[in-house]
């Protein structure tokens, strides 16, 4: 049996949200053992993720079986995005991996011992062979993510031996291990020897992925460049528009009454 990708999937409640979850879902439906595990950001769980979670585990019953886990974390007021702020002025997604991370730590006898731990948005773009990709990581593996920090592509500058010797990136180049959330995956092994290793509120923009990175490794020839020498582009930072709702106001009933 393949080792198990553990996907902690940091969720928010938006007019876009069950569409992103049910694209992302198609995905994995095509994709053999994954536990997902979603964390809304939210002190309950709501009725739209507990039905859609249950469709989707009906779903893959007879395709890839795929286990669930629903969590709920709230994000504390003062780092809550407003309506109005830019997107990129608070840390998103930040205290809902850290429940992800937790929930591992707190079932490590009942979870596979070869698993693989990778942080997958609801809103990226993940190409399949992306998790064939990350299947086998030792430690932390690592490849090119798309459309993000300003580039078309953002990667780890690889050798012929195979080792990271650098990075392409633009956005931020001071950062210790220049890459995004969708950019690397690390051993479940790494996650449980270093309980303490967690993501923080209390770094700038950019720099998570440095902050639990430098808790796993101690440097840069610990990481396993995958996608054919991170020369592949198999996962894309995709972010969606925000949905034109302006005619709503106008209806005295919304359009979605008793419609989920
Ligand atoms: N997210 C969240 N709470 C928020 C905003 C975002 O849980 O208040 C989640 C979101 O669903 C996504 C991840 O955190 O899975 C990253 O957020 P987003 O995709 O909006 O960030 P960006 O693409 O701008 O990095
Ligand atoms: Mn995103």
């Amino acid at each position: 049996k393949l080792p198990t990708i553990y996907l902690i999937t940091p969720t928010y409640s938006r007019a876009e949200q069950k569409a992103e979850l049910t694209r992302l879902g198609n995905t994995l439906l095509h994709v053999e053992s994954i536990h997902w595990i979603l964390i809304e950001d939210s002190d309950f769980p709501s009725n739209l993720i507990s039905n859609f979670l249950a469709r989707f585990q009906a779903l893959s019953k007879n395709r890839s079986n795929i286990r669930v886990t629903h969590l709920v974390k709230r994000t504390p007021i003062e780092y809550r995005t407003k309506l109005n702020d830019p997107n990129w002025l608070k840390p998103r997604g930040v205290l809902q991996r850290n429940e992800g991370l937790k929930w591992l730590r707190n079932n490590r006898n009942n979870i596979d011992s070869r698993g693989i731990v990778y942080f997958a948005d609801d809103d990226n773009t993940y190409d399949l062979r992306l998790f064939d990709e990350m299947r086998d990581t030792k430690k932390v593996s690592c490849w090119p993510v798309g459309l993000v920090g300003g580039l078309m592509v953002e990667r780890p500058l690889v050798n012929d031996e195979n080792k990271v010797i650098g990075w392409n990136a633009v956005y931020k180049p001071e950062r210790l291990y220049p890459l995004d959330m969708a950019g690397f995956a690390v051993n479940i092994t790494l996650i449980l020897k270093n309980p303490k290793a967690f993501f923080t509120l209390k770094v700038p923009r950019g720099f998570q992925e440095s902050y639990l990175l430098k808790q796993l490794i101690s440097d840069i020839s610990e990481l396993e460049p995958k996608s054919d020498k991170c020369t592949q582009v198999l996962v894309w930072h995709t972010r969606t528009e925000r949905p034109n709702l302006k005619q709503e106001v106008k209806l005295k009933r919304p359009s979605n009454e008793n419609i989920e």
